[in-house]
Formats: C-alpha cells, sequence, structure tokens
C-alpha cells in the first residue's frame, strides 16, 4: 500500500530540496505534481482539493526558519496537512464503558469482517486484558457461525455457543443475557454481510443496533476497494451510523485513496487497520506513522520540528523574562495568546501550576477561553507596533479603526485592554514579590510562556 504514491512524493520532494531557494511557482509547479499523485493514488477529488489549498495557504503564511531550507519547509507543512487529513490523533476503540461493552461489526461480504472480529477479540484479551465474548448474528451463511466459533477457539476467546434456527436479534439477545450473566467486559457481534449495500440488509442492521444500543459500530472495509470502501462507509453511516472504520487489506498492493480520504469524507475515525490474514495482522491507525511511511521524509520532519521548537523556546524565554520584569504589553499578551492556543488553552496551561490560583482565578473572570482566543488575537494583529506597546494611546478613532480591522465590536476592545491591564497589573505586583524572594513570578512567568 502507498507505494506508488510514496515513490511520486519523494522524486517531487527531493527535487524541492535541491534548491536553495523557490520561489512561489516552483511551490504551485510541486503542488500540482503532488495533487497528480495523488490522484493517481485514487483519493477523493474533495480530499486533493482541500489537501491542496490547505498547503498553498501554509506554505504562504509560513514563519522563515533560518536554519531551515525552504523545500524543507514544504515538505513539513505537507506532512503536517497529511497528518491532519489522515485524522491527526490515533482513535482508540473505546472499550472503557460500563461492562458489557458492546461492539457491532458491519460491513459487505468478503470485507474481513469475521476474521477482524476475532483479531479484535484476541487484541482486547491480550493487551486490555478484557474478558471477550464473540457472537455470530449471520443467520444468512451456512457455517458463518462455525466460521466464528472456529476462530474463536483459535484466539481462545469464547464463542456464544450456536442454537439453530434463532434469528439476529434472538441471537443478541442471548449474548447481552450472557455478558451480563458470565462478566464478560466486551461483547463483539459479528453482523451478516451481502455481496452488496441492500435495503433489507440496512435494516436489520439498524434493527440490531436499536436492540443492542452498542457502544462501538465499526465498518469493516476492503482498503482495496478504494473510494468504493469510502462511498460504502458514507453509505452504512447515513443509514446506520458507525463510530469507526477497520480497513482491511493494507497488506494488499492498493494505492491507498480509501486510507487518505476516509476520514475526511465521512469524518468517521479509520481506528484500526487489518494487514494481513494471521490473527496478529492488526495495528492502531496511527495518522503519524502512516504519514510518515507515505512520505518517507520523517528525518526532515523532525529537523523542522526541532528548529520551530528552539524558536518557540528563545521567543518563551523572553516573554518570561519581560514578564518577571513586570512588562507586559499587549504585544506579550498576543504572543502568549498564539502560544496557548498551540498549547490548547492558556488556562488550561495555569491550571497545571500550583499556587497561581489568583491568577487563575482573575484569567477566568477574564473569560480568556479557548473560543475567543482567536478574536482576541485577531484585535491585537489589528494594532500599529506602536498601540501595542502603549496601550495607553489607544482613544475612541484608533479603536474604532481597530474595531473595523478585526470585525468586532469597540466593546470587545475594551474588554480586551481591561483584562490585559488587569494582568499586566498583576505581573508587577508578582514581579514585586519576586524581588522580596517571592521566587513566585518566575515559575509563573515560565509557565505562561511554556
Ligand atoms: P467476511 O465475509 O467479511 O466475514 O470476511 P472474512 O473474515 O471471512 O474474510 C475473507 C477473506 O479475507 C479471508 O480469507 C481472510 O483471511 C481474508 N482477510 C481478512 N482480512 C485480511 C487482511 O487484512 N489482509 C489479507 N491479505 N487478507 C485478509
Amino acid at each position: 500500500m502507498f507505494e506508488s504514491l510514496s515513490d511520486k512524493l519523494s522524486g517531487i520532494f527531493d527535487k524541492l530540496t535541491r534548491r536553495g531557494s523557490l520561489t512561489e511557482a516552483d511551490v504551485e509547479e510541486a503542488l500540482r505534481e503532488v495533487r497528480r499523485a495523488l490522484l493517481d493514488a485514487d483519493v477523493a477529488l474533495d480530499v486533493v482539493r482541500s489537501f491542496s489549498d490547505k498547503v498553498q495557504n501554509r506554505a504562504v503564511g509560513a514563519n522563515v526558519i533560518k536554519s531551515i531550507s525552504p523545500g524543507q519547509m514544504v515538505i513539513k507543512i505537507v506532512n503536517d496537512v497529511l497528518v491532519e487529513t489522515l485524522g491527526e490523533t490515533a482513535e482508540p476503540l473505546n472499550t472503557e464503558e460500563r461492562p458489557p461493552v458492546i461492539i457491532m461489526m458491519v460491513g459487505l461480504q468478503g470485507a474481513g469482517k469475521t476474521t477482524t472480529t476475532a483479531k479484535i477479540a484476541k487484541r482486547l484479551k491480550e493487551r486490555n486484558k478484557k474478558r471477550v465474548l464473540m457472537a455470530s448474528l449471520d443467520v444468512k451463511r451456512p457455517a458463518a457461525q462455525e466460521q466464528l466459533a472456529i476462530l474463536g477457539r483459535q484466539v481462545e476467546v469464547d464463542t456464544l455457543p450456536i442454537v439453530p434456527n434463532q434469528t439476529p436479534l434472538q441471537i443478541a439477545r442471548r449474548a447481552a443475557e450472557a455478558a451480563r450473566l458470565e462478566g464478560y467486559d466486551v461483547v463483539l457481534l459479528d453482523t451478516a454481510g451481502r455481496t452488496h449495500i441492500d435495503e433489507p440488509l440496512m435494516q436489520e442492521m439498524a434493527d440490531i443496533k436499536s436492540y443492542a444500543s452498542p457502544h462501538e459500530i465499526l465498518l469493516v472495509a476492503d482498503a482495496l476497494t478504494g473510494q468504493d470502501a469510502v462511498n460504502l462507509a458514507k453509505n452504512f453511516d447515513a443509514r446506520v451510523g458507525i463510530t469507526g472504520i477497520v480497513l482491511t487489506r493494507m497488506d494488499g498492493d492498493g494505492r491507498g485513496g480509501a486510507a487518505l480520504s476516509m476520514r475526511h469524507v465521512t469524518g468517521k475515525p479509520i481506528k484500526l487497520i487489518a494487514t494481513g490474514e494471521k490473527m496478529d495482522a492488526l495495528d492502531e491507525f496511527a495518522p503519524k506513522r502512516i504519514a510518515d511511511r507515505i512520505l518517507g521524509m520523517g528525518d526532515i520532519v523532525a529537523l523542522v520540528e526541532k528548529a520551530a521548537a528552539t524558536i518557540d523556546q528563545q521567543e518563551a524565554e523572553r516573554a518570561a523574562m519581560r514578564m518577571a520584569k513586570g512588562k507586559f504589553d499587549l504585544q506579550d499578551l498576543c504572543d502568549q495568546l498564539a502560544m496557548a492556543e498551540k498549547m490548547g488553552g492558556l488556562t488550561g496551561i495555569m491550571g497545571l501550576l500550583p499556587g497561581v490560583a489568583k491568577m487563575k482565578d482573575q484569567l477566568a473572570s477574564a473569560n480568556i477561553d479557548d473560543r475567543i482566543i482567536k478574536r482576541q488575537r485577531a484585535i491585537i494583529l489589528s494594532m500599529t507596533p506602536k498601540e501595542r506597546r502603549n496601550p495607553d494611546i489607544l482613544k475612541a478613532s484608533r479603536k474604532r479603526r481597530i474595531a473595523a480591522g478585526s470585525g468586532v465590536k469597540v466593546e470587545e476592545i475594551n474588554k480586551l485592554l481591561k483584562q490585559h491591564r488587569g494582568m499586566a497589573d498583576l505581573m508587577k505586583s508578582m514581579g514585586g514579590a519576586n524581588k522580596r524572594g517571592g521566587g513566585l513570578m518566575g515559575r509563573a512567568a515560565q509557565m505562561m510562556g511554556l
């Protein structure tokens, strides 16, 4: 999987990194080639467009880091957008609810549903130390229940005893009862498949869902079917509702389109990938690792990350020094907000530090929360550098200009200024305490600048 895409991309980026400087036209040309490579890999057109737009916008706005070449910067941006497209972080199975946790497996015949059910059971038993029960609700295909029982013996996981002539709902009921009575943590329900989507199948899935109220509904889809797998997921989600996807046959020589488009098109995470017929051939879907496999540029990505972290560190130290001296202007606030946004919220960062409860209250009363961080930065960015350094010169006409520039009301600017004044005063008083040997300010400032 991904081999051909990976080859093409490394060709494009090798060319890019060999140049010392890059013009906009160079980046555009490279992006054109990237788009072509993605389309050849059967990635959905929407995804290709959004991918390319994001890379282009970020390349234009990227901070220039001296120790990094423009080509390396572009690769890092492509890597980041790729990770985002794949879903950012690995999404684990939801198995920590109150037991028994019900996981319902759905998908077309031959996708690998039964095999994957047994693989998941084995994984939950071995890694999560769960007591697992599997039950096949497939009463259509002869021997489907027997197939699961055989796999169950192989992975040493219990399967629900087979009772002939029961309906899927009756089997689901027995499974739920057995789980309650016998103390299973997780019940895996393997459902019937069809060669294609049809209404009776969807109805059966919807009925089982409303009866069993599963915590997870996992669609098992064959990665080799490319965009068909993505459309299938869309359909299943619209009709039955799914919580995640397992892509099978990732060991095959598919072009990778399904893996790359799935998240963006369906909004649902790929939770696991199956990479073979053996019972251990199941992995979590880790976007960073997959992106690295596709790009094969892990070294460059790590290099750029390190350089960027160094710059952030220098900036944080500079801000901490200023704050420790009791200086805290609007530019400092803007820098802190930018950093806080990156770190997942200023209040969260402050909350980590014992002894700054007072400041935390101040922040809370100032209503600094993650939703308005962006707006506040926009306000400050609409100010001139002089205004940022001397907020006192901000009289009515300047405020009106800034309000127009940042798309907010003047009141909001006043609120921000008041909040900044409160913080600056606090910095000053804590700075004083520091001089008297309190030491708190230094820590608080470091924390702010993390
Ligand atoms: P179901 O009809 O959806 O339950 O599909 P099965 O679980 O019976 O699988 C159909 C075939 O696909 C079996 O021969 C499996 O061994 C094979 N299979 C399942 N998952 C994978 C995978 O990730 N890679 C490969 N190469 N084969 C797989």
